[in-house]
């Protein structure tokens, strides 16, 4: 795992150029998620030596009982297009350390950051059969891993829908599941932060892969005392970002991953001005791209929204974001937490009362608070709700690749009949 490790690192060049080329993201994030992809065969091999079992003292002499933790099996790994290639880490290296084989399916809009990884694999002396890389249609390959019976545990990463379909095809054969869907994180801002930082984190968390995270700051409350000025800072970051080719390393923000994803966009946007939401910036596909193709879409603000709009209740997954005024902090709380999804939450503030209060009160899996994404390696990567069931990461998302077995060891060479308690 180590080797692999360092082989990433070697060729991250090349991999980040793949990332780019078929999804999009702008460079320095490639080679920022390139990193990541490393990372998580670093982190995982530290467990060699820290997976522990149990022995529990039993109720007669001369007996142990053990609980032992052992490889759960076949994992089957379904990933989205959006980190085409950390996901792929985040699947295989766990599964690795645990002791199982896995398969492997990237979105079909994006194989080739999975297949050179296939490739690092085996110049790794990863041994043939340990992972497996299948490309397909999700409806096809997806469907076949998620109801086959050779498959011991399911791990997918993608969309509400998808997550349901995963689930119901994996229950035939009570195949366990870990889901990791969509989000629409609230991003609280309050009078008393940091406002130059908390208007360059709302920005970062939106724009970033020009929208397309699971973590993403998809709608920004804002305390009425600071709203105005929040928003024009706002406006005047985005309007300053640099929109151009996603190879440049100077590039902010580069274009969405294809048409049918840059046409939702566009719905959703057309629905909220339909809707009475104010547009501030933006709102359409960019008139004078970077590059010949590419599927540019401007980044785009709302203001005078309210939280019966769609705007402010789907997973909008583009540079589109809708701002909106609260009087209290338990406000902000109730709209935050009135939502499908429960992944990712957003606090800015000093005020450590209020920082309580959301840490016991917020309906979110993960909360971070006076900083943005993305999550760490040592953390639980875990949403509530339609956000997901189980979860990725540390120690916690590694148990999903291993199961339990009890022994119980009579070893004094006494007759077990004997120690019965129920007498039979
Ligand atoms: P998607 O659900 O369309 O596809 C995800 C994967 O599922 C793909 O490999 C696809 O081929 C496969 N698939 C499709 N239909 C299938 C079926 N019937 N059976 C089995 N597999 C099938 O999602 P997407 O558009 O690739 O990704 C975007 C979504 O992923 C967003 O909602 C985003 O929030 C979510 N996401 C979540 C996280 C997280 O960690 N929570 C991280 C990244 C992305």
């Amino acid at each position: 795992m180590k080797r692999i490790a360092a082989l990433v690192r070697r060729d991250a060049l090349r991999l980040a150029q793949i990332v780019v080329m078929e999804q999009g993201k702008p460079m320095n994030e490639a080679l920022g998620e390139v990193g990541g992809t490393a990372e998580f065969f670093d982190y995982y091999a530290e467990f060699a030596r820290r997976i522990q079992g149990e022995i529990l003292p039993s109720d007669a002499a001369g007996e142990q009982i053990w609980i032992q933790r052992v490889p759960i099996g076949v994992v089957g790994a379904i990933i989205p297009w959006n980190y085409p290639s950390a996901l792929v880490s985040r699947k295989v290296a766990p599964s690795m350390i645990a002791g199982d084989t896995i398969v492997l399916k990237p979105h079909e809009m994006t194989p080739l950051s999975a297949l050179e990884m296939g490739r690092i694999f085996h110049e790794a002396g990863v041994p043939p059969g340990v992972v497996n890389i299948v490309c397909g249609a999700g409806e096809l390959i997806g469907h076949a891993m998620s109801s086959s019976p050779d498959i011991d545990m399911l791990t997918m990463t993608g969309s509400v829908p998808t997550g349901k379909r995963i689930m119901q095809a994996a229950a035939d054969h009570l195949t366990p599941v870990s889901l990791e869907l969509g989000g629409k994180a609230p991003f609280i801002v309050m009078p008393d932060c940091n406002l130059d930082m908390a208007v360059r984190a709302a920005a970062s968390s939106r724009y970033m892969n020009c929208g397309q995270v699971c973590i993403c700051n998809e709608r920004t409350l804002v305390h009425r005392d600071i709203h105005d000025e929040f928003v024009e800072r706002f406006l005047a970051f985005s309007k300053s970002l640099r929109i151009g080719d996603p190879m440049d390393r100077r590039t902010d923000i580069g274009p969405k991953v294809s048409l049918a994803e840059l046409e939702k966009v566009e719905r959703y946007v057309d629905a909220a001005v339909s809707a009475g939401a104010q547009l501030r910036l933006g709102g359409r596909r960019l008139q004078n791209p970077p590059t010949p193709g590419g599927y540019w879409f401007e980044p785009t603000v709302f203001t005078g929204v309210d939280p019966s709009m769609e705007i402010m209740n789907r997973e909008v997954f583009g540079p589109v974001l809708p701002i909106m005024g609260f009087g209290d902090f338990e406000e902000a709380l109730n709209i935050a937490n009135a939502s499908r999804y429960g992944l990712s939450a957003y606090l800015f503030t000093d005020h450590m009362p209020t920082i309580m209060k959301a840490v016991s009160e917020i309906q979110f899996g993960e909360l971070y608070v006076n900083r943005i994404g993305p999550e760490s390696l040592q953390g639980f990567h875990v949403g509530y709700g339609d956000s997901g069931v189980g979860g990725d990461d540390g120690v916690h998302g590694l148990e999903a690749y291993m199961r339990k077995k009890t022994v119980y060891l009579n070893h004094s060479g006494a007759s077990p009949v004997g120690l019965m308690p129920y007498g039979g």
